[in-house]
């Protein structure tokens, strides 16, 4: 076997797709988001950012930075170790409490990232859980889909976001078996809800447990931004809520919250929580004041609102092809990977603005696109520029127009 070959050659495979990810070289500017400057052949040129899933800016948030110096200056750089071997700061233990708090559940657990959180929580309960049969939203994330299948349980997969075939599928299941359905609020990809309260009307039929990913929702939804479960007042209703740190709030870790029995035994019995360093204490740190921040920041997350609902009339006027979302998530259509890499590299190069392609696997072939994140700190002035930006190289390229 030449292994060399075989590498070169699948990644040709790729490049020849226009499905090869070229990761951008940046650095943010704190204090001056969404700008970045942008490496590239050896030069440095200052781009607007309209992709980042920091949704609100908190990452460069001066109480965030402020509280993660803080911690850095007080216990140093690393947590020293795992949860149970020497790797349990103060600062884990505050901010398992502030999540708790944030979703009004008994208990909260931390992972490493959102990822390690779905795969380890799915993979433990799939496996332990006596006779388990995952029945899991089609759109579902990598993440979960890597749990369930770590798991080696059941797995029925629904319709996305289809109710009746929920409810077919579990009808299927033996009565007795444990069921788990998994979904997620907010599809990240087409910006899409999920009806969550008739899903926990359908599992609670069924004696399901309810798997919530709220990982694009958390800090953005909800009168305190614990997500689209309690905008729909429906939290109480959700056995395990999964999110993320690096998201809405900036830094970075994942965690669950749910009852103080079912968090113990996934901290007792999770591989991919025991057998890892916990995050640093002043990620930890950062988290938590992002979290209590976030909390009270309605204005924040109205604004957020507003500038979504802005960015989407600008592109219709311009007739854009904008794909239909009810969330802060604007995606628009190309609906060819190699076209989607060139209008990615037109925008960075003749107008200094960031967005990158989204191709498959990610999102099914034929649905490239573009999928922008406008959040409260793009204003008027740099959604003008994008709009512009954004008809220059659809006409350069001779792409279609909306009717
Ligand atoms: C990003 C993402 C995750 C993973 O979260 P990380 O904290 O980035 O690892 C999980 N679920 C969904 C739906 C995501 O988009």
């Amino acid at each position: 076997m030449d292994y060399e070959r075989f590498f070169s050659d699948r990644l040709a495979g790729l490049r020849n797709d226009g499905r090869y990810r070229v990761f951008a070289d940046l650095e943010r500017h704190a204090g001056d988001f969404p700008r970045a400057s942008h490496h590239a052949g050896g030069r440095v040129e200052d781009v607007t950012v309209w992709c980042s899933n920091d949704y609100l800016g908190m990452g460069q948030h001066p109480g965030v930075v402020a509280a993660m110096h803080e911690a850095l200056d007080k216990v140093g750089a690393g947590a020293g170790g795992t949860r149970n071997i020497s790797g349990t700061s103060h600062y884990h233990v505050l901010l398992e409490e502030e999540l708790a708090d944030l979703h009004r559940t008994e208990a909260s657990l931390l992972f490493t990232s959102g990822y390690v959180a779905n795969e380890a929580t799915l993979g433990t309960l799939g496996q332990t859980l006596p006779g388990c049969v995952i029945v899991s939203d089609a759109d579902n994330h990598a993440s979960m889909i890597a749990g369930i299948r770590y798991s080696r349980a059941e797995k029925k997969i629904f319709r996305h976001n289809d109710v009746e075939h929920l409810d077919r599928l579990l009808g299927e299941c033996d009565p007795d078996a444990s069921k788990i359905v998994a979904f997620e609020s907010l599809y990240s990809m087409d910006g899409d809800f999920a009806p969550v309260a008739e899903i926990c009307d359908v599992a609670e039929r069924h004696g399901a447990m309810t798997y919530l990913d709220e990982v694009h929702a958390v800090g953005l939804y909800g009168e305190r931004g614990a997500g689209v479960a309690e905008r729909d007042g429906v939290m109480d209703r959700i056995d395990i809520v999964q999110g993320t740190l690096a998201k809405a709030f900036g830094v970075v870790g994942g965690y669950i919250a749910g009852s103080a029995a079912m968090v113990d035994f996934i901290r007792s019995h999770a591989s991919g929580f025991i057998f890892t360093s916990s995050l640093p204490p002043a990620i930890a740190a950062g988290a938590r004041a992002s979290i209590r921040h976030v909390k009270s920041a309605d204005t924040l997350r109205e604004r957020h609102q507003e500038r979504a609902r802005a960015l989407k009339v600008r592109l219709r006027e311009a007739r854009l092809p904008l794909m239909p979302s009810p969330s802060h998530i604007v995606p628009v259509f190309v609906g060819d990977p190699v076209r989607c890499k060139q209008v990615t590299d037109a925008l960075m190069d003749r107008h200094g603005i960031y967005v990158q392609p989204i191709n498959y696997p990610t999102v099914p072939k034929g649905t490239e696109r573009l999928r922008l994140t406008p959040t409260p700190l793009h204003d008027d002035a740099a959604m003008d520029r994008l709009v512009a930006a954004l008809q220059d190289v659809w006409s350069q390229l001779d792409l279609k127009f909306a009717a």
